[in-house]
This record gives structure tokens, C-alpha cells and sequence, in this order.
């Protein structure tokens, strides 16, 4: 959808802010600039939506070179959200998130039906229409700048650290909010950001940019494993690097073969019973053919102690499983979003082969990847 060929922009005085950039960016896609300030990840922002024009090279929008078009369509059609949001502080909320519908000459009525719905969007009720910027909180009108980025559907979006200046607890709102904004809205979306992690939380492809070039492409993933030089792990920050030991992949290598298990016929005494020898406060169920049929833990038995249900009764379905052939950073992704405590390993045919804890993996991952961890526990809850 966005295709960068060679792009480079020299200011008058010889500086050259971009250095010979090509990029290739899908729709759909959420693509992070992240580097040093000054690298030049403003000037690529300005030059996609042409505020600035590029020196050499050429910038294609589905195939289309942006110079053939007229600046002011093309800016159009094209959400910005900037570091300043850059609200009017003289018009309301509804003017501000209408601007460009209006430009578009969007009638009065399905103006204020498209601000009153993206509002609803961001939680915000429809009694902030008439409100000025100065009476919302930072995060409020950082929201409102992304909303006015929305009002027209562009499908394309460039975001110039949106959330730099907010404080971090509203940052870290505004970002789930707004990556769960994305995937439902289908957008295509160029973030730059100078916070790591940040990029890491929202991107699909992070791009590492230093004095004007690329210095690497790739997942966060792919980025976090596979540094291509010291600057980009220097960047990343060693903490934050997935310990290297390249012999520790599969899921196999880490998991323990001996997972507590009970078969469906036993009663809730027994596995109690189990849990206290085992000291673990969870049991997989198996049938006699050890295919997994479920799992159950303390509180489950507790609560229908006094029932005289059976385990089938009370178990829960299986959890998400993996196989032995998983890579690690998959289960590791797994056992975070779901914020459970492990996930176990089954065969094709569904048998229990084992199980992957969180503290197996504790090993292999450094502590802050698990950074993630508390909010999503937190947000299950
Ligand atoms: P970033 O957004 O990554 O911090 P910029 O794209 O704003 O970086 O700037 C890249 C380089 O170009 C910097 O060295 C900056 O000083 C220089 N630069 C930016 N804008 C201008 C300008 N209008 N005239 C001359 N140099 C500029
Ligand atoms: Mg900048």
C-alpha cells in the first residue's frame, strides 16, 4: 500500500536527514519508526504526506506516485496525529475531530454523527461535543487528536509520537486502546516513537533507523532475538533481550515430561488428595488413553466440595496447548496473554505429552518480557 523507493531528503545546508530509504509497507499493517532523535523519522513522516518533498527517490501510495497527486487530496486522505496534538483551542471538540469532514464538505448532521461515534469509541459520551480542548485532561485531547486523525477514514495513518507527552499510565492506556482500535478498524499505520517498548507493545514490523537509514527490519520478535549490530541491542536495551541460547527453541527442550495428571473416573477426594502429594493446586485430566479432556484447580474442588459432583462435572475444557514442536517464544506469548500459569503439551492426537510453567521459562526469558504480564492479568480480571 506504501511503497518508499530510495527516498532521501537533504536540507538546504547540505544535511542530509534521509539517507537512500526503501520500505515497503502493507495494508493493514501497524509499522513503528523508532531511533535516535534526529535520525530523520520526522522528515519520512512529512515526506508521506508531503509537507516536505523528497530530494531523490520516490514515494508510491497502491502504486501511485505521491508527486502526481495534489498535496491538499492527498493530505486528505491521510490521518496525522502529531506529538502536540494540535487541537484548535478555540473550536470545540466536535470542530476538531471534524476538520477534514468538513474540508470534505460533509454535511452538518453526519459531521456530528461521525465525531459522536468515534467518541464512543474512546468511552468518551457525546456530552463532550461542545466542550473546549482546555476543559478534557492531557490523555483526553491526546485522544481527540487521534479521533480527528480517524473522522475522515483515511486508511492510511502517520503518528508522530502521539503519547510522548503523556504522562505514563495514561500512555499505556492510550496504547491498548488504541492497538485494539487498530486491528478492529483495519488501518495502516505509521507510528514513530522513540520508546522501545512502545514499538514493541504496538508494532507489527519495527523500522531501526539511525542518521538517516535503515539499520533493521523486522517483527519485535524477530528485532528482540536477532539484533543485527551492536547499536540496535545498545537501543533495544540488553535487559530486554530475549536471552541468546540458540540450542533452547522447541517447546520439547524446556518442558517437563511429568505433568500431575488424574483420569476422569476419580472422585474430588482423590484429587485432593493428588494436589496435596503433588503440592501443585492444578490437575490436568486425562481419559485412560492419556487424551487430555481438561484441567482443574483448587478453588474448583473447593467450591463444589460439598456437591457430590464428579471430576468430569466440574473441569474445566483444555486451555490453549501447544505441541512439542512449538517455538518457545510462542508458548511464552501464549501463557502471557492468556495470563495462565502454563499450558500444556499435546500430540496430534490430542494426548498430553507434558507441560511448559511459568517458571520453566523463566530461564529462558529475562524478567521484563514478562512486563506484560501484570496488565493483562490485571485486564482479565
Ligand atoms: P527525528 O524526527 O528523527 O528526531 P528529524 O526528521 O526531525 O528527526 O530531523 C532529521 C535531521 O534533519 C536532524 O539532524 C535535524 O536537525 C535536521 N532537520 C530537520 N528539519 C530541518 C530543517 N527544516 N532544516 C534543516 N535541517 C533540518
Ligand atoms: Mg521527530
Amino acid at each position: 500500500m506504501l511503497k518508499l523507493e530510495n527516498v532521501s531528503k537533504v536540507y538546504k545546508g547540505g544535511k542530509k536527514a534521509v539517507n537512500n530509504l526503501s520500505l515497503e509497507i502493507n495494508k493493514g499493517e501497524f509499522v513503528c519508526f523508532i531511533g535516535p532523535s534526529g535520525c530523520g523519522k520526522t522528515t519520512t513522516m512529512k515526506m508521506i504526506n508531503r509537507l516536505i518533498e523528497p530530494s531523490e527517490g520516490k514515494i508510491l501510495i497502491d502504486g501511485e506516485n505521491i508527486l502526481d497527486q495534489d498535496p491538499v487530496e492527498l493530505r486528505r486522505k491521510i490521518g496525522y496525529v502529531i506529538q502536540q496534538i494540535g487541537l484548535f483551542p478555540h473550536m470545540t471538540i466536535q470542530e476538531n475531530i471534524s476538520l477534514v469532514p468538513k474540508l470534505l464538505k460533509w454535511p452538518e448532521e453526519k459531521r456530528r454523527d461521525r465525531a459522536e461515534k468515534l467518541l464512543k469509541l474512546v468511552d468518551m459520551g457525546s456530552e463532550y461535543l461542545n466542550r473546549h480542548p482546555y476543559e478534557l485532561s492531557g490523555g483526553q485531547q491526546q485522544r481527540i487528536g487521534v479521533l480527528r486523525a480517524l473522522a475522515a477514514e483515511p486508511p492510511l495513518i502517520l503518528m508522530d509520537e502521539p503519547f510522548g507527552a503523556l504522562d505514563p499510565i495514561t500512555r499505556d492506556s492510550l496504547q491498548e486502546e488504541f492497538k485494539k482500535l487498530q486491528q478492529r478498524l483495519d488501518k495502516t499505520i505509521v507510528f514513530v516513537t522513540h520508546d522501545m517498548d512502545e514499538a514493541i507493545k504496538l508494532a507489527d514490523r519495527i523500522v531501526i533507523l539511525k542518521a538517516g537509514e535503515i539499520v533493521q527490519v523486522g517483527t519485535p520478535d524477530e528485532i528482540l532475538r536477532n539484533p543485527a549490530n551492536d547499536f540496535v541491542e545498545e537501543f533495544i536495551g540488553k535487559e530486554r533481550l530475549i536471552q541468546t541460547r540458540p540450542e533452547v527453541e522447541k517447546v520439547n527442550q524446556i518442558m517437563s515430561k511429568t505433568p500431575v495428571t488424574i483420569t476422569e473416573d476419580k472422585s474430588l477426594s482423590d484429587a485432593i488428595q493428588m494436589m496435596k502429594n503433588h503440592r501443585v493446586d492444578s490437575l490436568l485430566v486425562v481419559d485412560n488413553d492419556g487424551v487430555l479432556k481438561g484441567y482443574i484447580d483448587v478453588e474448583m474442588v473447593d467450591t463444589n466440595r460439598k456437591s457430590a459432583k464428579t471430576i468430569t462435572e466440574i473441569m474445566q475444557q483444555p486451555q490453549y496447548t501447544v505441541n512439542e514442536q512449538t517455538q518457545i517464544s510462542d508458548a511464552v506469548r501464549r501463557i502471557l496473554k492468556r495470563g495462565v500459569k502454563y499450558v500444556a503439551v499435546v500430540d496430534d492426537e490430542q494426548k498430553l505429552v507434558g507441560i511448559v510453567t511459568r517458571s520453566s521459562l523463566v530461564d529462558i526469558v529475562y524478567d521484563s518480557i514478562w512486563g506484560e504480564e501484570e496488565a493483562l492479568v490485571a485486564d482479565k480480571v
